[in-house]
């Protein structure tokens, strides 16, 4: 994977260009967006399934967009969640007028940016609705299962919702299917070695020799526990007992069955955990329905494999069963005949759903008529300074996040402010719009948890400053401020002692109010705050994670100071400097 590659940084765009180049009879781009949709999408009158989440997990999710599968699919940069912008562009082409369901893993940036595009069209009229993938059993205990995260298991979801959609149901009916099979399947997976982002020379993480990390994730988080490296036939108990010890009630005694593989795991070797596992299921009186095995959901180049079971009732083996046509997924149901006569495809010119994404993204936000002055200035001198630090610090962000995160915090947060600066290049404008602007064009470039978060961040900020520059003092940045920490708050729901980017900024929230009151300028005030940004910041190396990815690491979260937490200490020592210039 590594050494296929020209620039790291053009890797998402040439990978889609290719693979559109090359099953073109199955998919097409969407137009202004990073998105995949499928050839016969939208239906008149049909759901438009629409998956996604970053990329490295292929097959998922782009490879399972055609006929019978996912109308379309978002994607986003390796192991990053698309920004809310790119999920709604993607959404608004596959409508067909009878509502859009999302499904997707449940990962903090996915929920974050899917959950704006979902508000953006109900805003708009569309009917839009989101099934979460949690089938992870080992990721939270059964009785917090929504915490879940979604890996494997994810291919019969996605099945599910497309069988539903491509047969005509309903948005209610997709959605209750897509739930059910969500509800009946879990997954359990180990790792024997990380995975390499692009570009990058080390891999997330290194097992020691003779061990594996047991519950692995697909972003290259370690997994929730480190054990000695089992036989075939001994990992193949763990993992059905694993899965058998949470079955879902009513369970019955059919389950379909996946085997995957993570991307650095041989066929062969997955046909021999296979042959251990059968027996087991045996034992247990389960029959095996269709078996299936192969990479349905990787994580680039990682070694390790999962077992998913989806227990099956009728409705969800019907759906199982049905034709399904993607570049990655073909199978041909006891629908076939019928599957071929569908009604006739929406030209992308149509009067229903697409061909009005591209044209999403034009007014420039935040342009209210206020007088600009030097607070305008010092905002784009913030955003270019900020730039500059995360830049330089991206290295050791990365460093920080791959410890119980999955290691882009610096390229998200590098890629976010250089939209920023470029959304305010050559803009004269007050404060308050440089940072609005800013924001959004942070958010639609940067995707993850921190695009959505510190995008809203910076439009918070932005949007509470006063109109008139000449207003912006003390007193106004502590309130933008204030303002700013409800935004995250609000999006991501992270209490100050979560591990966030929250601990940094609360405490410094709090100081800066205090010192505003003293009476000083602003760049006086916003200097004495930063010492409590930073204790907050450190702080959250003691910290167990409750938001994020890392929160599913537990007590391993511990020890490592929070990415976010950093780069947000950097971010506001940058607009400290912008602010005494
Ligand atoms: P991702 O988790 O999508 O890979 P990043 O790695 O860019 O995104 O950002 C991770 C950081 O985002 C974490 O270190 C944490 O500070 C912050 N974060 C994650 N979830 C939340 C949340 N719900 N609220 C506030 N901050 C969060
Ligand atoms: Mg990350």
């Amino acid at each position: 994977m590594k050494r296929l590659l020209n620039e790291a940084t053009a890797f998402r765009e040439e990978m889609v260009e290719g693979y559109v180049a090359a099953y073109g009879r199955y998919v097409r781009r969407v137009p202004g967006a990073s998105g995949i949709a499928a050839v016969g999408a939208p239906t008149a009158g049909r759901v438009g399934v629409v998956v996604g989440g970053g990329s490295g997990h292929y097959p998922a999710f782009y490879g399972l967009v055609g006929a019978g599968m996912a109308s379309a699919g978002a994607i986003g940069d390796v192991f990053t969640s698309p920004s809310g912008e790119q999920a709604y562009r993607v959404a608004k082409e596959v409508d067909g007028g009878a509502g859009i369901l999302f499904c997707f893993g449940n990962y903090a940036g996915d929920v974050l940016n899917f959950g704006m595009a979902e508000t953006r069209l109900r805003a708009e009229g569309i009917d839009a609705r989101t099934v979460l993938v949690t089938d992870d059993v080992l990721s939270a205990p059964p009785d917090e299962a929504e915490r879940r995260r979604g890996i494997a298991g994810g291919f019969y979801v996605f099945k599910t919702a497309g069988a539903s959609a491509a047969r005509g149901d309903d948005l209610a009916t997709v959605e209750a299917l897509t739930r059910r099979a969500n509800a009946r399947v879990r997954t359990v997976g180990v790792a024997f070695a990380g995975c390499t982002i692009p570009g990058q020379d080390e891999p997330l993480f290194t097992v020691a020799p003779g061990m594996m990390e047991v519950g692995l994730g697909i972003h290259g988080e370690p997994g929730i526990r480190t054990q000695e490296l089992l036989p075939a036939r001994e990992i193949a108990r763990l993992l059905v007992d694993a899965l058998l010890a949470d079955a879902p009630p009513d369970a019955g005694s059919r389950a379909a069955v996946l085997v995957n593989g993570l991307g650095g795991t041989k066929y062969e070797e997955l046909f021999v955990l296979y042959r251990g596992v059968a027996p087991l299921l045996a034992a247990a009186g389960i029959e095996p329905y269709e078996p299936q095995i192969g990479e349905f959901v990787t994580a680039l180049d990682m070694t390790g494999c999962s077992l998913s079971l989806l227990w099956l009732d009728d409705d969800l083996r019907t759906l199982h069963d049905a034709t399904a046509d993607t570049p990655a997924y073909t199978r041909i149901g006891p629908d076939a005949a019928s599957a071929g006569s569908r009604p006739e495809n929406i030209a992308t010119t149509g009067a229903i759903g697409s061909g009005t994404a591209s044209s999403a993204a034009t007014a420039a936000p935040g342009d209210d008529g206020g007088a600009p002055g030097r607070a305008g200035e010092r905002a784009r001198a913030a955003l270019a300074g900020a730039l500059a630090a995360v830049a330089a610090a991206e290295t050791e962000l990365g460093r920080i996040d791959a410890a119980a995160g999955d290691g882009d915090h610096g390229l998200g947060m590098v890629r976010g402010f250089r939209a920023a600066v470029a959304g305010v290049d050559g803009f004269a404008g007050t404060a308050r719009q440089s940072l609005v602007r800013g924001g959004t064009a942070f958010q639609d470039a940067a995707g993850g948890a921190s695009g959505a978060l510190v995008g809203g961040w910076l439009i918070a900020l932005g949007g509470a400053l006063p109109a008139d520059d000449a207003a912006v003092d003390a007193a106004a940045w502590g309130a933008a401020v204030d303002a700013g920490l409800g935004a995250i708050r609000r999006l991501g729901g992270a209490e100050p002692g979560d591990k966030t980017m929250v601990d940094t900024l609360a405490p410094f929230g709090t100081a800066l109010a205090e010192a505003a009151e003293g009476g000083g300028d602003a760049a006086t005030a916003w200097a004495a705050a930063l010492p409590a940004a930073e204790r907050g910041m450190r702080a959250t190396a003691e910290m167990v994670s409750k938001r994020g990815r890392a929160s599913r690491l537990g007590e391993r979260s511990r020890g490592h100071q929070d990415a976010g937490a950093t780069s947000m200490l950097y971010v506001l020592r940058a607009f400290g400097e912008a602010l005494a210039d």
